[in-house]
């Protein structure tokens, strides 16, 4: 059919490990596709701490998660890496000319000659509130993440909690949802100072709702929602509801991966040292979701792997052509390729 993404490489996570390959590929003249559960780059570091300083990153004495992650997309520009977000890779097939077929569950279809594994410690996946039948309304009015923008428009949208998530989804929301109430346990916001402040002036504006109170119960047939309850220090109090966005923190758990058909071992894909490849040939697997000899779950180590998987997968891509190593610093064609020559 004519909806399937063709490539060179698929990149499976965008944690820092995933967006170095996408550089290292790029030097080697690969296209990249870059797909990510998380509706943002960068992985354990933008979402688990993208405040903290990291000291271990070479050349670097200090950077925050945010800031490698910033660095790392600035440094991969001039690749125009293709990033799919919100979607997890569910399956993935070799075919018989030994070329992959993939598929997310948003339905795409992607066809690459190379996959890299960069899954990190697996997929991100959103904690369920705890409130009866909620499953029943997942996928219909139910979401842990917007795909779609247009699926929220003139709805009656309800946002819970109180972290960035849930603040940002909730000033991105507002201009186009017929209403919106953004409902916290406490009135008390772990997000960005900014964007509280933003969402404190909607509510004195009059443009959103706030409700301090907990999910109580949901209300509407077939998945349908058209109103939640909530248990609030004034009893109970219900909302009109169309969407309900649960911002409740994330799990991470292997996910998928672990269903491709990969040696594994202790959960981690194994992998050679020389290559950085799985015990499928054109698989690779690179930052923390890999094991080896010796391995360390270091940020350093995956971009060392990127380099050399890169090189392996330009001779299956490109089998007749003489990869010459060269160095940055003084090959024009390189610095050509970074759009600094
Ligand atoms: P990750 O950063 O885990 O990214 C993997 C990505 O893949 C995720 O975004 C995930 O959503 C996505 N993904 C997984 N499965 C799928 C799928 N099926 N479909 C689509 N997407 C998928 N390391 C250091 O070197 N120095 C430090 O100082 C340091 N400090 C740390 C502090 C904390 C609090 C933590 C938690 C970690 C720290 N680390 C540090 C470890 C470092 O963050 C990891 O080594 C690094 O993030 C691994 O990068 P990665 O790209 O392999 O994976």
């Amino acid at each position: 059919s004519g909806n399937e993404i063709v490539t060179d490489v698929v990149v499976i996570g965008a944690g820092p490990c995933g967006l170095f390959a996408v550089f290292e590929l790029g030097l080697l003249d690969l296209k990249c596709h870059v797909i990510d559960i998380l509706d943002r780059p960068g992985g354990q570091c933008a979402e688990l701490y993208p405040e903290k300083p990291i000291y271990d990153i070479p050349g670097f004495p200090v950077i925050t998660g945010q800031g490698l992650t910033d660095n790392l997309l600035a440094q991969i520009a001039p690749f125009s890496p293709e990033f799919h977000y919100s979607r997890m890779v569910n399956g993935l097939e070799r075919l018989e000319d030994g070329s992959f077929r993939l598929e997310t569950d948003a339905g795409e279809v992607f066809l690459a000659k190379v996959v890299v594994i960069a899954a990190g410690g697996g997929s991100f996946q959103p904690k369920r509130p705890p409130v009866a039948d909620i499953e029943a309304y997942e996928g219909k009015s139910v979401f842990y993440s917007v795909r779609k923008m247009d699926d929220f428009r003139d709805q009656d949208i309800v946002i819970v909690g109180g972290g960035d998530s849930a603040l940002d989804w909730t000033l991105n929301l507002q201009p186009i949802a017929r209403s919106l109430t953004l409902v916290h346990r406490r009135d008390a916001f772990r997000a960005a100072p900014d964007s509280v402040n933003k969402m404190k002036a909607l509510v004195a504006d009059g443009k959103i709702s706030l409700l301090i109170g907990q999910i109580a119960g949901l209300e509407g047939p077939d998945g349908n929602l058209e109103r939640i309850h909530f248990a609030t220090d004034a009893g109970d109090v219900s909302v009109p509801a169309t969407r309900l966005m649960p911002f409740f923190g994330l799990t991470m758990k292997l996910g998928p991966v672990a269903d491709w058909g990969l040696e594994l071992n202790d959960n981690l894909i194994v992998v050679d040292t020389e290559k950085f490849e799985t015990s499928v040939p054109g698989i690779f697997a690179i930052g923390d979701i890999n094991t080896y000899p010796g391995k360390l779950k270091l940020i350093l180590s995956g971009f060392h792997e990127a380099a050399l998987m890169a090189q392996r997968a330009k001779k299956i891509i490109s089998p007749d052509e003489r990869v010459i190593f060269q160095y940055t610093t003084s090959s024009t064609k390189l610095q050509k390729k970074l759009g600094v020559a």
